[in-house]
Parts: C-alpha cells; structure tokens; sequence
C-alpha cells in the first residue's frame, strides 16, 4: 500500500511557494503537476536517446521506437483494450474528439443524423459535434440534468432513437464533479444501434477504466491530467470501427503507397498518427503510467475520495459558500460560489496565501446557465493533496469571505 504522505515529494514543483507561502495546487482538474520520474524520462531521451521512430534501423531510432510501442501496450493494458492497435496517439481529448468528429463524421454521419451529448459538457465535448453537424447536415441533441448535476436518464432514454448515430458523454463532470453512469449509457445507446464515446479526461487519472467493460465504443484522454507532460493523449477506439474510417490527417506514417495516381494507407494503428509523432511526450507518458501503477489506480481512487470527504462536509459548514454538483456519485472536484463575492476575487485572496484554485466558467458555459451564473471557484484533489492542505484551504477561504464581504 503506497504512503500518500510520502508521494508528495515525488513532484519537485510542490517543493515551491508563491507569494511566499508554501503551495497547496488544488487545480489538478485543469492540469496535474509532474512527479521526478516523468521529468527525467523526458530529459533522459532528450539527453541520451532522441531520435525518429518507425523510420529507420539505426540504433537511436530503433529504441526510440521500442519504447514509443511499449508505451502503446501500456496504454493498452491501462485502458483493458483488447488490442494495442486500438490506441491512437493524439495531442490531448481535445484532438481525439476532433478526430472522432472528423473521421467517424465522414463515414458514417448523413444529413437528419442525430448526435447526442449532454448538458454538462466540456466545451471541447461540444464544439466539434456542432462543426460536424453543420458540415452533415445532422441534428445536436442535449440530454438535461437536474440541479444537482446529475444527468436524467429518463430524458436521455426519450432523446435515443434510430437516428442516433453517436453518444458522447463525459465520464466525469469538470465543472460539477459528476460520475456519470457510463456502462448504463453505453447500454442503451447499443440498444438503438447508436455508438458511444466517453470522454474519459476527468475520470482515466482517477480510477480503473475498463473499456471492455464499459463497451465504449470510443474513449479519449489527455497525458497532462494523468501526471504526464502536455501535448499527448490518447484514442480509444473499437478496432472494427477505426477500421471504417478515413485519416484524420495526410503524410508522415499514415500512408502505405503514394504516387500521384492514387495513396493507400497503413493499418491501424499509423493510419491516424501523420508526421513525426510525439515521441518525448510519449516517453513522458510511459513514466506517469509506470507511476500511476506503481501506486495503484484503486488506491488512488480510494484516498482522494476520502479528500473529497473530508473537503465537503467542512465547506457545507462554511454558510456564504454554495456548492455546484451535488451528484451522489462525485469525482475529487469541488466547485462552489459565495453569496455576493465573484470567484475572482476569492482565487485572487487565496494565490495570496499560496493556494492555487481555478475560477471562471471551466470551459462549461451551459453549465453556468443552468445555475444562473456566469463564474465559479473549483478546488480538485489529487493524489499529492493532503487532509492538512485541505484545511488549511478552507480557513483561508473563511477569511477571504470575511475580508471580501
Ligand atoms: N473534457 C473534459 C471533461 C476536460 O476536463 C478537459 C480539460 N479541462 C477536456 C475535455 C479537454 O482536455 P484537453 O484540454 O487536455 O484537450
């Protein structure tokens, strides 16, 4: 059983302070902070093993490609996939999703189709269904939610019909920290022919993720959220189904044959990473899975749950601060808004003292308007925060209330 206690000093950035106060980052919703082991991987290929992958036989290259496939596998058997050409290197969720729209739009979305994404969305959930349903002809559909954030099955269970092509749902709410019941969802959507994918940013560094299991059809995450650096994430995709559909994106790996007649183009999984891929933030990426299992995914879950808590019943005591997502089934994300205060100015007193909390509308704006409000402050736990941070957060924020009211 790993000592969380201890886990903290793996992360060198942590050691330091702001505005002279040591740092409590509660922000590892937006990004997550690095442990040494991730660093140093990246230096060490930099330093000592940089080269192309897939390309050539020299012996830079063919480690490098060594270890960009081995970290396939180790996705492979982080997700549950069944077959590592499942996985698709990409730049981040966004960028899955872009692909997803992009090429699953073409082959298989036709003008009247309908899409169906849920009200809680972060906006990179929305965006490239909106493109794709303008470029198709096809129609947006939004599932509700009640106010406690919860998704309404009922509504959802209305909305799916055979003109529902695609379902694509958050695992894990960024904005209102709601779990989602995904394996249901996924379920229902099968029932009417309908495919699902699962943006799973909020939910693949916090718990076990079985993709089998879950019968997700798609699940994208992104490498900086799961303590590895930025600019990488990851496609799941059912192999059947990234079988169906065109590149994303021309040159580079992706191609089998060019001439000027006519390009054919590689298997899965090259046939969606074109050009020189992320080959340092691949490396970096193995290192943060190595982490994360060194850990134990579960036990991760566990302890910033226990966090989660801990956190809630002492801000539900605090009478100016209303909480945003109340799910009963909720991630480590608390987002709240006080009575008469902006969010600004409540981060704004609490950097100042060191703590480092995310404010504004977290890239879920229909979130907003449904509470009737256009900003929040949201405070997320990972497996670095401690009980003590934790506290030492909520009196800060009591005196930030009583300075700002
Ligand atoms: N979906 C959710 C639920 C997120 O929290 C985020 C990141 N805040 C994204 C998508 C987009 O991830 P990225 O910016 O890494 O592409």
């Amino acid at each position: 059983m790993a000592d969380f206690s201890k886990l903290r000093e793996d992360f060198p950035l942590l050691k330091s302070k702001m505005h002279g106060k040591p740092l409590v980052y509660l922000d590892s919703a937006a990004t997550a902070q690095k442990p040494n082991c991730v660093i140093d991987a990246i230096t060490d290929f930099y330093q000592n093993h940089y080269g192309t992958v897939h390309r050539t036989i020299y012996e830079l290259s063919s480690f490098a490609t060594h270890k960009y496939e081995e970290t396939r596998v180790k996705v492979a058997k982080f997700l549950n996939a069944k077959k590592n050409e499942e996985i698709i290197f990409t730049r981040g969720t966004t960028e899955s999703i872009n692909m997803v729209a992009y090429s699953f739009g073409k082959a298989f979305i036709n003008p009247g189709d309908e899409i169906l994404i849920s009200e809680m969305e972060h906006h990179s959930n929305i965006v490239p269904w909106q493109i794709l349903c303008e470029d198709r002809g096809a129609i947006l559909k939004v599932i509700p939610m009640n106010d406690l954030g919860e998704l309404k099955l009922d509504e959802y269970a209305k909305l799916l019909n055979a003109k529902t092509k695609l379902v694509a749902i958050t695992h894990v709410s960024n904005a209102l920290g709601t779990v989602n019941p995904i394996k249901e969802m996924v379920k229902m959507a099968h029932q009417m022919g309908a495919k699902f994918l699962v943006d799973g940013a909020q939910s693949a560094p916090h718990m076990k993720i079985d993709v089998q299991d879950l019968d997700a059809d798609f699940y994208v995450f992104s490498g900086h959220k799961l303590y590895g650096p930025t600019g990488i994430g990851i496609l799941y995709g059912k192999e059947d189904l990234l079988n169906a559909m065109p590149p994303y994106q021309g040159g580079g790996d992706m191609i089998e044959k060019v001439t000027f007649e006519k390009t054919t183009y590689n298997t899965l999984p090259l046939k969606f990473e074109a050009g020189t891929p992320l080959i340092a933030e691949v490396m970096g990426l193995n290192a943060a899975i190595d982490y994360i299992n060194s850990i134990g995914i579960e036990a991760i879950y566990a302890y910033e749950h226990d966090l989660l808590v801990h956190a809630t019943s002492q801000m539900e005591q605090i009478p100016e601060i209303q909480m945003i997502g109340k799910a009963a089934n909720k991630g480590a994300i608390l987002t709240f808004i006080t009575d008469g205060i902006h969010s600004l100015d409540i981060a704004t007193l609490l950097d100042l003292q060191g703590i480092a909390i995310r404010s504004g509308h977290l890239c879920t704006q229909p979130v907003m308007r449904h509470f009737g409000i256009t900003s929040t402050a949201r405070a997320s736990f990972a497996l670095y925060n401690s009980k003590d941070e934790i506290d030492f957060f909520i009196s800060a924020l009591k005196n930030s209330i009583q300075q700002l009211k």
